[in-house]
């Protein structure tokens, strides 16, 4: 999608150092860190949301790309998040995981 910021992101239209990449996702740093480790995760083809996303294998993949970028990181807790809808807390309709890490995180989130 030509006007999507993570597809510009992942097509490397915008420069960004990937923690992790492949044929199918990549792992960037999110801009406004919530927590001292913060990753993006994100599928190469564009996906309004894991709702749209029918390809298990690919979702699956993207869980292992952050279990990959957590190892690289040497962040041994963390947790893995997909907002998914406005009221969930998702501001970018391009499907994203969220690798959160490096502090205690309380339960349940706010
Ligand atoms: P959401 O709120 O949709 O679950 O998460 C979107 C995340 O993308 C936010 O944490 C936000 O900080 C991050 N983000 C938005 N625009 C950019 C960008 O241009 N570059 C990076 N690295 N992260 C972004
Ligand atoms: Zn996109």
């Amino acid at each position: 999608m030509s006007n999507c910021i993570f597809c510009k992101i992942a097509g490397g239209e915008i420069p960004k150092e990937f923690l992790f990449e492949d044929d199918r996702v990549v792992a960037f740093k999110d801009l406004h860190p919530q927590a001292p480790v913060h990753i993006l995760v994100i599928p190469r083809e564009h996906y309004h949301s894991i709702k749209e996303a029918q390809d298990e294998a690919l979702v699956g993949h993207m869980f292992t790309a952050a279990k990959k970028a957590a190892e690289k990181l040497a962040v041994t807790d963390y947790r893995l998040v997909i907002n998914t809808g406005p009221q969930a807390g998702q501001s970018v309709f391009h499907l994203h995981l969220h690798l959160l890490g490096g502090r205690f995180m309380a339960w349940p989130p706010g």
